[in-house]
């Protein structure tokens, strides 16, 4: 792992990004627009299952209204995304929203970006300037003759010219692509041109397990690397997987240790249990487990409590039985249709 590229901080709502604050979570609604109720009901189960910043898809009047009561409604640093209506996000820093997502150089006239910087400005709402391979604008493109790393960064630096022209610093930044190594060689590129803050994402990067597969190893390169402050995991599946995927992937880079770890083992023919079954079901109910505990599902006795040593707690199969061990040590045998329950039983009772 190599050390933590230093980047500027900024606040978004009450959140600090980048310098050295926490690598953040978000995720985006897909609730329907204008449906209020789905929106709160969407952000409360993404603030519970760790998702520290919510964004949303900005179109109207009636995205409007839903950025004024998601805020009285939720706590949690909020995201307008807006892809080139100023006034869009005039209303939104209005309606209280924490943060927008614009290109400045989409947007029109001097003015329109003169007036939308005074206002992020004056309520102290950063920017992200969200570059992706279908945003390229033309001129970069001729230049370039295809979308390559060098026409990303050039793009987004167009944009942050803009605003640094306009004074304005409070700047974070992505460039996505749907190609994994694209998506690795801008954000190293563009990291060494600014120390502005980056969001990491790999887009339209498919449904759950490949999606999953993809931000693991894009995101988690650049992470390994020391590249990134905030971190999106796309996925066509209900935006909480999203969170899910995004905290295992910090948690495989030992960026957070906040909440269970589960390890288990590829099973053999030593292996007497449905494991595979059990290790999904034991996967699920931890989901809900706040604890900062090793967790270890394990093939059989032979091997499993010693290679398995380390676990806060674990099971293991062994010939129609479950035993639970603790720090390797064997301490309690039970029916195997019992085991998930009782190893739920003894991490509740784990401090
Ligand atoms: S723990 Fe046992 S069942 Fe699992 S892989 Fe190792 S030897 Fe095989």
């Amino acid at each position: 792992m190599e050390l933590r590229k230093k980047t500027r901080e900024v606040k978004i709502g009450n959140l600090k990004m980048g310098a050295d604050n926490p690598i953040l979570i978000q995720s985006m609604l897909n609730t329907k627009n204008g449906d209020v109720k789905a929106a709160i009901e969407q952000s409360i189960a993404l603030k519970n299952a760790g998702c520290d910043i919510v964004r949303l898809a900005v179109t109207d009047e009636a995205s409007i209204s839903c950025v004024r009561e998601l805020k009285k409604a939720v706590d949690i640093p909020l995201v307008a995304d807006i892809q080139f209506d100023f006034r869009l996000a005039l209303d939104a820093i209005s309606a209280g929203i924490d943060k927008i997502r614009i290109n400045p150089g989409n947007i029109g006239s001097d003015e329109r970006v003169k007036a939308v910087v005074k206002k992020a400005k004056e309520r102290n709402i950063p920017i992200r300037i969200g570059v992706n391979t279908g945003s390229v604008h033309p001129s970069v493109l001729e230049k370039y003759k295809t979308v390559c790393p060098e026409a990303l960064a050039e793009e987004a630096m167009r944009h942050v010219k803009i605003l640094e022209e306009n004074d304005f610093s409070d700047i974070v930044i992505s460039i996505k692509a749907s190609s994994v190594p694209l998506m690795i060689d801008s954000y190293k590129l563009i990291s060494e041109k600014v120390d502005y803050p980056l969001h990491l994402g790999v887009t339209e990067a498919g449904t759950e397990y490949l999606g999953t597969l993809k931000s693991a190893v894009g995101i988690g390169s650049l992470l390994s690397q020391g590249i990134g402050d905030t971190i999106r995991v796309s996925l066509t599946a209900d935006p909480v997987r999203e969170i899910y995927a995004a905290k295992d992937i910090l948690k495989s880079l030992e960026l957070i240790k906040s909440g269970p770890t589960l390890v288990s083992c590829p099973t053999c023919a030593r292996c007497t249990v449905n494991l595979i079954d059990i290790a999904n079901e034991v996967t699920e109910r931890l989901k809900n487990v706040d604890k900062n505990i090793k967790v270890a599902v394990m093939g059989c006795v032979v091997n499993g409590p010693g290679e398995a040593r380390d676990a806060d707690i674990g099971i293991t199969g062994a010939k129609g039985e479950g035993l639970i061990f603790k720090k390797g040590e064997i301490i309690r045998k039970v029916p195997e249709n019992e085991i998930v329950s009782a190893l739920f039983e003894e991490i509740d009772k784990l401090d």
